[in-house]
């Protein structure tokens, strides 16, 4: 297989441009086209600045591409008097976007650690939901992410994770339910292998009761 792709490839380097990323006009251009798909007017007053404003909610919206999680992690506290009972954050504010159908997943996050030797800054664990909030997703893909890069950089005894969110693609469209969350986790370390761990991270994130799903 490298034998041939050592060849030149016609159509290769066009395929090669075709991944890099566009310029801002053409993102501008792709949002007249899709509202000439809705059925309306590009040009019309109201419209006119559309493709500018939408382009820049972009910037907003997908930032987390430009963040390096890993690197928000980098950062920790060592001196912590021997401090090694659960860390948790919870109710973070979590802004997504489906991959399937670009429409926002709003909702919460939930992060929770069991510091080994290192802990870090608080505001660190809502940055790394944030880096891999602000792309586009799926929730359960999402979750695995954020634990396994709490767990691959602090190297804590244990990292939950878990997300409770809604996807407007499923209450503003196709089956149209609303006021439905969907709830994923991701449980590594203690929090896997120690039914009380896991209670009580349950329980610190308002879970561990009857409507609980330990
Ligand atoms: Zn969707």
């Amino acid at each position: 297989m490298n034998k041939v792709l050592k060849k030149p490839v016609p159509g290769l380097a066009a395929a090669a441009a075709s991944q890099a990323r566009p310029s801002r006009a053409e993102a501008e251009e792709a949002v007249r086209t899709l509202i000439r798909w809705a059925g309306d007017e590009p040009d019309r007053e109201g419209l006119i600045g559309t493709p500018e404003r939408v382009v820049r909610a972009y910037e907003e919206f997908f930032a987390g591409y430009a963040d390096d999680p890993r690197e928000i992690l980098a950062r920790t506290f060592e001196e912590t008097d021997g401090y090694d009972e659960m860390v948790v954050l919870r109710d973070i504010r979590l802004e997504s976007y489906c991959e399937h159908h670009i429409v926002p997943i709003i909702g919460k996050a939930h992060v929770g650690y069991l510091p080994a030797h290192r802990v870090v800054g608080i505001s660190k664990l809502a940055r790394v939901v944030e880096a891999y909030a602000k792309r586009l997703q799926i929730q359960e893909k999402m979750t695995a992410q954020i634990a396994n890069c709490i767990q691959e950089v602090l190297e804590p005894r244990g990292v939950a994770v878990v997300i409770e969110a809604a996807h407007q693609c499923m209450t503003t469209r196709g089956i149209r339910k609303p006021g439905v969350a969907m709830v994923t986790s991701r449980m590594l370390g203690a929090f896997r292998d120690d039914a009380s761990t896991r209670r009580e991270f349950l329980a610190m994130i308002g879970r561990g009761g009857a409507g609980g799903y330990a």
